[in-house]
């Protein structure tokens, strides 16, 4: 059998490519990014095509770079940004419009509606998700109502629904010429139409965002030996199964090797995303997380997850860099930061759209409190990393209220994790250990492991356990008093931030 398996991760900032070996290790890599268009405040987009170009692009370079050749992979997973929401023709290939990025909230008055209209209990119980502009369904609401000639074309089939995974597997398998529409459970269980326990498109979630069943693509396990379709000929991965789907948290999970009941990660990217694998049932938040599909291997059982959203976390970084330009790049917020000691009394509550878990209040907004003449522009820096972290302890609150579980240590991975004063500052603000793995790239490694599982390069998922290894360990050091204060404070900051948009 070949010795690598691959991974495209179509991230909400970039594509990348990545290969791994048997023991999970990184062999090759290639990264682009790609333009977040912000028409308004409130709408991001993505061109999606500019990401397949970008996604062709990587493949290609990294197979370049690395000399190697299809026959040199046993198979490829894709795992993308959840919720991202693009419609395009089947004949032609070309979208009607820009992709609706997952933190888009141009759909707050559709979510509101639904929640005035009594079926958000509806959703909650079917889908297992809260009536949010985060999710996909009423994205593909605005597209119908938004876009000349959307609706006919999809009543006939032929404008197609997808996520990213669907968008760059149905390019990859050919696109216009024959390439399949097919999305995995995870992805589906992101869009509020899809039943959790059936794993089937619901008529009646259907009807509430009145989207015709024929744009739909088919719902397919996360692993699947047969394959989804097989590359082209024309790319450099001719012959190489698709065997592995995921969306991003959700193969985190898998590449945190979360398998047992009770296992949990926490990934640092754009937003947080803390996933808890609650086993074979679908447990009911009632503390403001979602139920959601952690992963389905062909001819088992599914495993369901509770998860805690958070919108804006490593992109409140970016906007210091780009929007405040008080750092040049990303880890420059850890040496800024460390100018001071600490925040004194500031807090950053970045709801740039509104929050997310476990409030889910689109109303809100982005808010600096406790500002005096003296603080600065490290104390701002200093805010941003808090808030990470405090917005996590909010998620971690609620999840121990839904699970009965107090967590042990958090395992966590993503961009952020790199910012080590942040992590210190996490296992400070929880009072627990923080550890990351030694191949930081979980979100590709798992579409990689859901892929390589499906064709029998890896035997089980002990096999993968056995490639888990931390590298690194952050221990709290707050006492109660500083860790409880702290946290009092955040709790009146997200107050302030409550109620700000009337929708
Ligand atoms: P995604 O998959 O969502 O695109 P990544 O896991 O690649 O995200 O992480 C990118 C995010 O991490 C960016 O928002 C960036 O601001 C943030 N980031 C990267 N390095 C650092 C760092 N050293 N300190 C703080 N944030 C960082």
């Amino acid at each position: 059998m070949a010795d690598y398996v691959a991974a495209i991760d179509q991230g909400t900032t970039s594509t990348r490519f990545m290969i791994f070996d048997h023991g999970g290790n990184e062999v090759g890599r290639h990264q682009l990014e790609h333009e977040q268009i912000m028409p308004k405040a409130g709408w991001v987009e993505h061109s999606p095509v500019e990401i397949w170009e970008r996604t062709r692009s990587v493949i290609a370079t990294a197979m370049n770079q690395h000399h190697l050749a299809a026959s040199d992979l046993a198979a490829l997973g894709i795992t993308n940004q959840r919720e991202t929401t693009l419609v395009w023709n089947r004949r032609t290939g070309r979208p009607y419009y820009n992709a609706i990025v997952w933190q888009d909230t141009r759909t707050d008055r559709i979510a509101s509606a639904l929640e005035r209209e009594g079926k958000g209990e509806v959703i909650r119980a079917k889908a297992g998700l809260p009536p949010a502009t985060y999710f996909a369904a009423g994205k593909v609401q605005w597209i119908l109502e938004n876009v000349d000639g959307v609706r006919a074309d999809a009543e006939r089939g032929d404008a197609l629904f997808g996520t990213m995974d669907t968008w760059v597997l149905w390019n990859l398998t050919g696109g216009p010429r024959g390439g399949v529409h097919i999305t995995d459970v995870t992805n589906a269980s992101r869009t509020m139409l899809m039943d959790l326990r059936t794993l089937a498109w619901d008529d009646e979630l259907l009807s509430f965002f009145s989207i015709p069943r024929a744009m739909l693509p088919e719902i397919k396990p996360s692993s699947e030996p047969a394959g989804y379709g097989l590359s082209p000929d024309v790319s450099p991965l001719a012959g190489v199964p698709i065997s592995g789907i995921l969306g991003d948290q959700q193969a985190a999970t898998v590449g945190q090797v979360c398998f047992a009941e009770g296992e949990a990660k926490n990934t640092y990217g754009t937003g947080n995303f803390l996933l808890l694998n609650t086993g074979n049932r679908p447990v009911r938040s009632q503390h403001g997380l979602l139920t959601t599909v952690a992963y389905q291997f062909a001819g088992q059982d599914p495993v369901y997850a509770l998860e805690g959203s958070i919108a804006v976390t490593g992109s409140a970084v970016q906007w210091l860099r780009d929007q405040l330009h008080i750092i040049g790049d990303a880890a420059a917020s850890e040496t800024l930061a460390r100018r001071v000691e600490d925040s004194a009394g500031v807090y950053f509550v970045p709801a740039f759209s509104g929050l997310f878990a476990p409030y889910w209040r689109s109303d809100a907004r982005g808010a600096i409190v406790g500002l005096a003449r003296f603080h600065n522009d490290a104390h701002i820096a200093r805010a941003t990393l808090e808030a990470i972290c405090y917005q996590s302890r909010d998620v971690v609150e609620a999840m121990a209220k839904d699970s009965g579980v107090d967590l042990a240590v958090l395992k966590v991975d993503g961009g952020v994790t790199a910012n080590s004063l942040c992590m210190q500052t996490q296992a400070d603000v929880l009072g627990v250990p923080v550890i990351r793995p030694q191949v930081a790239e979980t979100t590709a490694l798992g579409a990689a492991y859901a892929a390589g599982l499906a064709v029998g390069f890896w035997r089980d998922t002990d096999e993968l356990r056995a490639n888990w290894n931390q590298a690194h360990r952050w221990d709290p050091e707050w006492d109660e008093d500083r860790r409880e204060s702290g946290y009092a404070d955040w709790k009146r900051a997200v107050e302030r931030t409550l109620d700000w948009v009337k929708v």
